[in-house]
């Protein structure tokens, strides 16, 4: 196994009113050793807004280092910016430092810029089929797969205690519905069958607006993970689109196509092999599956890129996050267009300055 720190360079910086910023890196619930990079998270910035894309370790500190919202002042920024989170699925990598965010956000912010929506998939509806031979019992059994909704509700509630002390004893005002959790509202349709068809075809639904981003959900390959989704952001300076955790999908091309940068996760086959070697007993082997089978190979992210037509690939979420970039550079091949291997708190310019 590989365990080579990331060599860092110095992250690419823009002064665009409309950015990409790339708040953590890293893919995987791993606790990865000697990689600087945080969990997976990234904004889209729209002037003094800004959106989150998941909310990995470490998001609440990395908005801070990118200077996102009022940052010059230690009491009231930098959440104060913050529009809206979307959660592209809720495996935990993705999903670990919203608690934080939510939590620790009267402290910071939250809520100072008018409400904030947390939109993600919705309740999975069934729980994923045990391995044969097996009869587990689920966490939660009266609700198993809880969606976004849910997630923020249970958080809401759990840390109640602390809302309250903060809002009856330091007179925080404006927390009335200052965060609300929202299931993307995929077509019934597509979500029939979540252990059979998990990555039906379909085009993608747009499902919020304000007057800065048009955002759009499609569904994409992330099996037994269902939901999980893909969003694209539509503004006035151009588009981004987040793959999300997914395998080679056609909803995500079509989502990508016309895009002006497509931030992609990866993973590199090669090290999967290496680290699951063969024979690999049952447990080892589903995930070796799911690593291979639910996730981009380095030599399939550029050939996609391509199909879809966009001009910038932005590879995030990468496995192992201790790679150096260069070996992350094959992703080069198949091709054409401008090649970022993302490293935390770069910002990429979209359209004008
Ligand atoms: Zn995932």
């Amino acid at each position: 196994m590989t365990t080579t720190s990331s060599p860092e360079r110095a992250p690419l910086t823009s002064d665009a009113r409309t950015r990409l910023a790339l708040l953590g890196t890293a893919g995987g619930p791993n606790w990865w050793l000697d990689s600087p990079r945080c969990g997976i998270s990234s904004a889209v910035v729209v002037g003094d807004k800004y959106y989150l894309v998941d909310a990995g370790a470490g998001v609440g500190p990395q908005i801070r280092r990118a200077r996102l919202g009022n940052w010059e002042s230690r009491l009231w920024g930098p959440l104060d910016g913050l529009r809206s989170v979307f959660l592209t699925h809720l495996h935990s990598d993705h999903v670990c430092d919203l608690n934080n965010i939510l939590n620790n956000g009267l402290a910071n912010g939250l809520g100072l810029g008018g409400p904030v929506s947390v939109w993600g998939p919705g309740d999975r509806g069934a729980l994923p089929p045990a391995r044969p031979g097996s009869s587990p019992t689920p966490v939660a059994p009266d609700s198993p797969t809880p969606g976004t909704r849910e997630l923020v509700e249970s958080i809401a509630r759990t840390f109640a205690t602390d809302y309250n002390d903060r809002i009856f004893e330091n007179g925080i005002e404006g927390t009335d519905g200052f965060i609300t959790g929202h299931d993307v509202p995929i077509p019934k349709e597509y979500l029939a069958d979540p252990n059979g068809d998990p990555h039906p075809r379909m085009s993608p639904v747009p499902f919020y607006e304000d007057d800065r981003v048009r955002v759009s959900a499609t569904l994409v390959r992330h099996a037994p993970v269902f939901p999980a989704l893909a969003f694209r952001f539509d503004t006035d300076d151009g588009s981004i689109v987040f793959s999300g955790d997914t395998g080679p999908s056609e909803n995500l091309v079509e989502l990508a196509t016309g895009a002006d940068v497509l931030v992609h996760e990866v993973i590199a086959g090669e090290w999967v092999a290496a680290d699951f070697p063969s024979p690999r007993d049952p447990v080892n082997e589903a995930i070796y599956q799911h690593l291979i089978g639910r996730h981009t190979l380095i030599e399939d992210v550029g050939p996609l890129a391509e199909r879809a037509g966009v001009p910038t690939l932005v590879l995030n979420h990468l496995v192992p996050a201790t790679w150096p970039v260069e070996r992350w550079e094959e992703a080069q091949k198949g091709y054409s267009g401008r090649l970022v291997v993302g490293m935390d708190l770069d910002q990429i310019g979209i359209g004008a300055a």
